[in-house]
């Protein structure tokens, strides 16, 4: 377990990052474990942006990165919005980390991961050697068009999650593109699911590429 020195014993997420293994040190006795420090994606969007479509079409013909959407590890117990879903983010940052140590790094599709201020102050942060964001958006209309096609058991279809997710998607697009890191955005509303596919396959090689550039530059 990564977290478990591998010389003392002691349990420690908040390990010291060494950039020239890069190593991860043990703060209690100063062992240097090296490790894979491989970037993190995250793509985001608000409900009906089309995260879950674009995964679906990505997943068995991306296959340089392991894609996973993030609802999948959701339960009541980490809806804590007065902590910014502290939690939860901690347990994808893990697993992700994680992951990545068998040599391909994540791209997790997640609403509530796109807020890079809820990411960067993470303790397991600092095994990432980027976070790269993208949102995917749409015009308003459109995406209250889409929650309201939603099956009922999704429970999308009341107005006040409508107006929740359509001031989430305005947030990205007013907003993202400003913040430090930023949220590249890609508007789904005139292009068609295969294009937006290709795009998003496109961001996901740059992303991880720059890595590499970071790294031999
Ligand atoms: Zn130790």
């Amino acid at each position: 377990m990564f977290n478990v020195c591998h010389q003392c014993g002691m349990y420690r997420a908040d390990k010291i990052i060494d950039p020239a293994g890069p190593y991860a040190v043990c703060p209690e006795c100063g062992h240097a474990h090296p490790f894979r420090a491989l970037p993190l994606m995250i793509v985001s969007g608000a409900s009906g942006a089309g995260k879950s479509t674009i995964c679906n079409a990505l997943l068995g013909r991306y296959t340089d990165a392991v894609l996973l959407d993030s609802d999948i590890l959701w339960c009541p117990a980490f809806d804590k919005p007065e902590d910014n879903y502290r939690d939860f983010i901690e347990i994808w940052l893990r697993m992700s980390k994680n992951i990545g140590q068998s040599g391909r790094p994540v791209v997790l599709f997640s609403a509530g991961m796109g807020v890079p201020g809820n990411i960067e102050p993470c303790v397991e942060r600092r095994y990432f050697s980027a976070v790269h964001y993208l949102a995917l958006t749409c015009d308003d209309g459109t995406l209250a068009e889409r929650l309201r096609a939603r099956p009922q058991w999704r429970a999308s279809a009341s107005n006040a999650f409508i107006e929740s997710q359509v001031s989430f998607n305005r947030w990205f697009r007013e907003t993202g593109p400003t913040l430090d890191p930023t949220i590249t955005l890609l508007d789904t509303t005139a292009i068609a699911i295969e294009e937006t596919t290709a795009q998003v396959a496109n961001w996901i090689k740059q992303s991880a590429f720059s890595h590499q550039q970071k790294l031999t530059g």
